[in-house]
């Protein structure tokens, strides 16, 4: 997926090449404005890669960007956030039939943080594994009623356990449905890589996962790293090679980041993500979790998971201790603020197992 500002034409273009350089056989772009598209219509015939557009909460560009496209993903936990009152089967139908009309693919691409709360309230707090499989088969036999066969489906998690759990559980319920496997905020290379081995390398063993990606937070200019390690995890899983890599053992500390894309809202975001990575290391044992992410469209969602999280504003940074804000801090107050809540965290659950066993 293109990391730059898809209005950034020159930049995306370089983006595009790069990735299909490296040997990527389709390219993802965000779209969430007009203006987007008329970026996109700009490049889409200059490049010889397929392209997909990301439409997240913006489903109603569809019919805009279709005839530029070759799949477009829509996102069904985000179809609730417009024209509320018009029923999700409506807005299905409309996508399907500009999909048909365009000769597009679809992607039905459910995401963690961003479950439909319809389907949310119908399970236990917190769990996601359950709402992802639920809301992608409702979506899946949906598009199969209204005869529209031309479509794939993504469940994406950040931990490579529950992305196992959920691609088997919809892949023996809707065996013939194609899937495109990823797991959502791997983070920072190498743990990133290792981590997406664990999730997607014993799915493709059983031959389920028809495409797949690589989401590794790293700068535009070494987007082609997703690729290769991408790869290299195919050749491994095809001459039988399993391991995950040299992380076989991931340390306590798990930090997600995002892998970044057009809508991450500070460039610093990267950065941000490293330093996180190098300001925790004396916690590196502990269990816990630390999200990291670039952007307002997932980042308020996807961090209410962790034990602590951060999303990206332009000039401040978010703070949150599970689903709690703690405040907005700017990018120079955050690390010390981060480490503040992070060693409050750790004295509470060392307090807290201490009591338990009555020391
Ligand atoms: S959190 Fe935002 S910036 Fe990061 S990948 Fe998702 S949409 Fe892009």
């Amino acid at each position: 997926m293109c990391a730059t500002r898809t209005q950034d034409v020159r930049r995306t273009l370089d983006q595009i090449q790069l990735l299909a350089r490296a040997g990527t056989q389709i390219v993802r772009i965000a779209v969430d404005s007009i203006r987007d598209v008329e970026a996109l219509k700009t490049f889409a015939g200059q490049v010889e890669v397929p392209l997909s557009v990301d439409l997240q909460e913006s489903y109603r560009l569809a019919e805009a960007v279709a005839p530029w496209v070759a799949k477009i993903r829509y996102n069904p936990g985000h179809l609730h956030h417009h024209e509320r009152s018009r029923p999700w089967q409506d807005k299905v139908r409309w996508l399907a039939e500009i999909a048909d009309r365009y000769d597009c693919a679809l992607r039905v691409g459910v995401n963690c943080g961003s479950i439909d709360p319809a389907i949310a309230e119908k399970f236990p707090a917190g769990e996601t594994v359950g709402p992802m499989v639920a809301l992608a088969t409702m979506h899946a036999e949906f598009l199969e009623s209204i005869g529209f066969h031309r479509y794939c489906v993504s469940l994406k998690d950040s931990s490579p356990e529950r992305v196992i759990e959920a691609n088997f559980a919809f892949a023996r319920q809707m065996p013939h449905v194609p899937l495109h496997l990823g797991l959502t905020e791997a983070g920072l290379p190498p743990e990133g890589v290792w981590k997406t081995r664990r999730a997607l390398m014993p799915l493709l063993a059983q031959g389920i996962g028809e495409t797949i990606r690589v989401s590794l937070t790293v700068p535009a200019d070494r987007k082609h790293e997703e690729v290769l390690a991408a790869q290299e995890m195919l050749r491994d899983v095809a001459s039988g090679n399993l391991e995950f890599g040299p992380g076989e053992r991931l340390p306590g500390l798990d930090i997600i980041s995002c892998p970044s894309c057009s809508r991450v809202e500070n460039e610093r975001f990267v950065d941000l993500a490293e330093q996180v990575r190098q300001m925790t290391r004396y916690a590196a044992d502990v269990p816990l979790t630390i999200a990291v992410m670039g952007c307002r469209v997932n980042g308020p969602g996807e961090t209410d998971h962790a034990d602590l999280g951060l999303w990206c504003g332009p000039n401040f940074v978010n703070l949150k201790r599970g689903s709690t804000l703690i405040g907005r801090f700017s990018y120079e107050e955050i690390l010390p603020r981060l480490k503040e809540e992070l060693d409050r965290l750790i004295a509470e659950r060392t307090n807290s197992e201490r009591s338990r066993i009555g020391q």
